[in-house]
């Protein structure tokens, strides 16, 4: 397994008080170093903006690489901020991410800034902002090799990632809270994809106050199904720790138990699993969960260091409400 992380992912700088800030990484380098591993350092690549140009529009490349050329800290938009080392952070992402796939092992990716909300000119489909992100770290992996799947467990719909994988048969399933509750207020399951990507955008959203009961059943009635279904050669994981229940952006009530199962199903496919760091955003779930994917991932005998958490009435409802749409919906692509 290999672990990615340069300093210069610390380097992109946001306002002071932003909950997306450079001290995420030093707590989940804390938690790799106690799982055992040492990080290496990602290398630039000559054809990492190649990659990009068939992500995102030229013209939005240009803005960003204008706006880390302004060489002061940039407010892009209410959440979005853009400094003078931004442009080298985003696209060292992007070239570990090309390396991890191209290594054909594990992989966590301890990068910032995140990237699952930039679509393909910024600002993704009807969402208000950004959302601290700035290139599509995720959907640059999918698109750059045959035979990607991406899933997002991010409690944020991965707007960005859907919509620039919308109209290709590259798998996107993303798990987020309810968009009726939270930014980016996309992710239903009727948003299918389009053309040759129809069936391939698969959203699950979760009812505020789910449990890991819930996600568990999500991932054992869904995610995985479709998964072994469309057979990847490698899986991307858009991970974000804030579907804890401890995580100050959100309202989940997701554990470590949770996650831990969540990568455990997704190891059994016993396909490379390339974890991305997207959000989250309290530090200690950060550092533990950091431990756990390295532990994980090197088949050491992780246990969570959490108690799974249940449902409340109401969450358990809704859930069971929305995996009968999934199933009328999708049952046309996938057998479910
Ligand atoms: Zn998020």
């Amino acid at each position: 397994m290999r672990v990615y992380y340069s300093d210069i992912f610390k380097e992109h700088q946001v306002a002071s008080g932003h909950p997306e800030s450079p001290r995420r990484l030093d707590y989940a380098l804390d938690g790799v170093l106690q799982g055992g591993i040492t990080p290496t350092r990602p290398n630039m690549r000559e054809d990492v903006l190649d990659v990009l140009e068939r992500v995102h529009e030229r013209s939005y490349i240009n803005y960003i690489k204008d706006l880390c050329n302004v060489g002061a800290l940039t407010e892009l938009d209410g959440d979005t901020w853009v400094s003078p080392k931004t442009c080298d952070a985003a696209i060292l992402a992007v070239a570990a991410m090309l390396d991890a796939i191209d290594s054909g092992e594990h992989a966590y990716i301890l990068a910032r800034p995140p990237g699952h909300h930039a679509g393909k000119a910024g600002r993704a489909l009807t969402a208000p902002t950004q959302g601290f992100c700035i290139f599509n770290t995720a959907a640059s992996g999918a698109i750059y090799a045959e035979g990607v799947a991406v899933v997002d467990i991010d409690v944020h719909h991965g707007n960005g990632t859907q919509e620039i994988l919308y109209d290709r048969d590259i798998l996107y399933v993303s798990t987020h809270q309810d968009p009726l509750t939270l930014y980016p207020g996309t992710g239903f399951p009727d948003e299918v994809g389009r053309g040759r990507g129809e069936g391939y955008n698969v959203n699950v959203p979760m009812p505020p106050g789910l449990g890991d009961d819930g996600f568990k059943k999500i991932l054992d009635e869904v995610v995985v199904p479709i998964l072994r279904q469309y057979g990847p050669r490698r899986i991307i994981v858009s991970l974000g720790w804030d579907a804890h229940r401890d995580d100050p952006l959100a309202d989940m009530g997701l554990t470590l138990a949770g996650y831990e199962y969540a990568l455990r199903a997704l190891a059994s496919l016993n396909v490379p699993l390339v974890v991305l760091l997207e959000g989250g955003y309290n530090y200690d779930v950060i550092k533990r969960g950091s431990k756990m994917v390295v532990e994980l991932l090197t088949g050491q005998d992780a246990k969570a260091p959490e108690e799974s958490s249940e449902s409340d009435h109401y969450a358990w409802g809704k859930l069971n409400k929305t995996l009968e749409d999934i199933r009328r919906i999708h049952s046309k692509f996938w057998a479910l």
